[in-house]
């Protein structure tokens, strides 16, 4: 789960981390009251879990409650690359001195944690990589020893913070690192770090990525969940006990094993369609399972041909052949259907499916035929591999 800045430095406050008080605000005469209790200067915040928004306008300094007025009243509701801001956070501006970046992530590969400083902060770090990898000091970190302060004063002597920055700097990473552990962060980063002209060291922004595997001892979660910007597709698969995750393609899939799902994800990008999603349906392909299945498939707008990969183990083929039948009966779709049915009973289950088939109901005998076959149909060829 991803926070949104204002939860996020939300997240960090509990770890003793310095943010920058202020408040939330969904509406313009809001974003009035929370400048007045933050104290002007204001900064007003676009909250969309994209980065990049002071580029995209969504940033704006604020000196006086007109000035506030005006940056709320163009904030709200502009799309930042399709996020549209529903939400603005008003906090006290800071003077900065400096920005910096401090981060902590995993390190799949090396089984280990990562944590990355650079004295180049407040633009995109994926540039700093790109055009001066040698600008981000990174150090590995053994789960089982933890990051302790001389690391952490390592990591900042190495990414070359100035003198008077380190001691707060070094601070606020083994703080971060407790927020990233104790919290179940999958990713914590600070860009930018601030130095101000005073000497404090600050964090401005907050991207947090919560471990969801982690969500049950962490019920205070709750709080954050119910404000996420859910995919609507995503949500209603949730609400019907799916396994879904929205995807930017035409091709709908459904599959039966979260293994099967990846490898037909996997199969229809090798014949060089896109799928629309991922939707695992479990062990069971019962015509219920099916039917909610295919509602979801069939609300999203973009699709253009469904692809259902079933591998009969437990449960058999003629129980998934009657239960898509079914299906078909319950739900009216938009899109036509490809079927590759294998495993047991896969015979039974063909030959149940054969008298339902048309030009809206294809059977394939594999994966990759069933794959091109949607592809083609998602292409608009109708007649597709069949020739
Ligand atoms: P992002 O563009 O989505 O990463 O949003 P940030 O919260 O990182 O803000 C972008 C930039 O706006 C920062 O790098 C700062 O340069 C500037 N900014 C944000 N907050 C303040 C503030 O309190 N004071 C000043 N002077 N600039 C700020
Ligand atoms: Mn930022």
């Amino acid at each position: 789960m991803d926070l949104f800045e204002y939860q996020g430095k939300q997240y960090f406050a509990r770890f003793g981390i310095p943010v920058s008080a202020g408040g939330v605000a969904d509406a313009v005469d809001e974003a009035v009251a929370q400048a007045q209790r933050a104290g002007f200067p204001v900064v007003v915040k676009a909250q969309v879990q994209v980065g990049g928004r002071g580029k995209a306008g969504g940033i704006k300094l604020a000196n006086t409650a007109d000035e506030v007025r005006t940056h709320a009243q163009n904030i709200l509701g502009m799309d930042i690359r399709g996020h549209v801001v529903k939400r603005l956070w008003i906090e006290h501006a800071s003077d900065i001195k400096k920005e910096y970046y401090a981060s902590f992530t995993l390190d799949r590969a090396a089984k280990k944690h990562l944590g990355m400083v650079s004295a180049r902060g407040g633009i995109d770090i994926e540039q700093v990589a790109a055009e001066d990898p040698k600008a981000i000091a990174r150090l590995q970190i053994d789960p089982v020893d933890g990051l302790t302060e001389a690391n952490a004063r390592e990591l900042v002597d190495e990414a070359g913070l100035d003198q008077e920055a380190r001691q707060g700097a070094a601070d606020i990473l083994v703080k971060l690192y407790r927020c990233f552990v104790e919290g179940d962060a999958d990713l914590v980063e600070i860009n930018p770090l601030i130095l101000t002209p005073d000497g404090r060291v600050h964090a401005l922004d907050a991207k947090v990525t919560l471990d969801d595997n982690a969500a049950f001892r962490h019920p205070e979660w709750d709080e954050f969940r119910g404000l996420q910007e859910m995919d609507p597709r995503e949500k209603m698969a949730h609400e019907k006990g799916l396994q879904y995750v929205g995807l930017d393609g035409d091709v709908g899939i459904i599959a039966n094993g979260a293994g099967l799902a990846m490898s037909t994800l996997d199969v229809v990008n090798q014949v060089g369609g896109k799928p629309a999603n991922f939707l695992d349906i479990g062990g069971g392909a019962s015509a219920a399972v099916m039917a909610s299945a295919l509602e979801v498939i069939n609300g999203d707008e973009k699709v253009k041909s469904i692809f259902i990969n079933i591998f009969g183990g437990i449960t058999r083929g003629e129980e998934v052949a009657n239960g898509i039948v079914e299906a078909l009966g319950r739900v009216q779709l938009k899109s036509p259907i490809v079927i590759r049915l294998d495993g047991t009973n896969a015979a039974q289950g063909r030959a149940i499916l054969k008298e339902h088939e048309s030009d809206r109901l294809i059977s394939r005998p594999t994966m990759l035929d069933a794959a091109r076959q949607a592809v083609a149909m998602a292409h608009g060829d109708s007649q597709g591999e069949r020739a």
